[in-house]
């Protein structure tokens, strides 16, 4: 799911490639699902917003909605090193090492450059909305996921996370939260706002019943649903291609959440979805 807003961002202290284009007004544009749109005037629930820095010993970052806020999220660097060899049903270590990171974005990168399309290199920043208590875990998923040999890197595109001047800000967010970043966002479903990926607490706990029961697992969901609503900011619109045959994998950028069409769970671009336009 996303919503389309121009190719505007929300304005905020964050830097970035799309900077000349903030003044441009926010277009409407509701793509997917049955929403129920509902206006939040959330003065209190925008305090519980903030940014998380690369550094983690402290972050200060205004917030998309105005609101500046402190927080800190302690270090671990006590997790196994693992390569991102992994099976698609393979859970990540829930944490990271500097090492590892390193040693993952090289190999995304590699593959980046043996693609043969242009080298993307995106930074993006982690945010959270509300309780959405440790958020160890999907910064490493996040990581892992869009540098992943199988995804986005297929198309060009290398992802390190940044404390400033990023391309994009990935929140998890509370799902009661959802429509404070735009109207069309639903409780129900993850979205993209112009640079911003809402990936939805419910949906990340949880998944869809009906994505699992087709064979998915819960950590592929959570690949999905990063590498669909980032491939939103790549440039891709939902159901841009749709399931061509039955048992077929699904396109990424097909709603797999709300209708497989006969597909089978795919977490990964398909070779026709490896392009990126913005
Ligand atoms: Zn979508």
């Amino acid at each position: 799911m996303h919503i389309h807003q121009g190719n505007g961002r929300i304005p905020s202290s964050r830097g970035g490639r799309s900077s000349g284009r903030r003044g441009r007004r926010r277009v409407a544009g509701v793509i997917c699902a049955a929403v129920v749109v509902v206006l939040v005037v959330g003065v209190a629930a925008s305090l519980s917003l903030r940014v998380i820095s690369r550094a983690r010993a402290s972050s200060t970052t205004t917030t998309s909605s105005g609101s500046t806020s402190l927080g800190s999220v302690s270090a671990s660097t006590s997790a196994p090193a693992s390569s991102s060899g992994t099976t698609d049903d393979q859970e990540y270590p829930a944490t990271l090492t500097d090492s590892q990171r390193s040693t993952i974005l090289a190999r995304a990168r590699s593959v980046a450059k043996s693609s043969g399309k242009t080298l993307h290199e995106y930074k993006y920043c982690v945010a959270t909305k509300g309780d959405v208590g440790d958020v160890e875990s999907f910064i490493s998923i996040v990581f892992r996921t869009l540098n992943d040999p199988r995804g986005w890197p297929r198309a060009g595109a290398v992802f390190t996370q940044a404390s400033t001047r990023c391309d994009m800000t990935i929140y998890l967010s509370e799902a009661q939260y959802m429509t404070q970043f735009a109207s069309g966002c639903s409780e129900n479903y993850s979205c993209r706002v112009g640079d911003e990926v809402i990936i939805n607490l419910t949906r990340w706990n949880h998944g869809v019943d009906s994505w699992l029961d087709n064979g998915g697992t819960l950590a592929r969901y959570r690949r999905m649903v990063i590498d669909h609503e980032v491939g939103h900011r790549l440039g891709h619109k939902d159901n841009e291609t749709t399931c061509d045959a039955a048992g077929n994998r699904a396109p990424l950028m097909q709603e797999q959440s709300m209708n497989l069409r006969t597909c089978i769970p795919n977490e990964w671009p398909l070779d026709d979805e490896l392009w990126i336009s913005n």
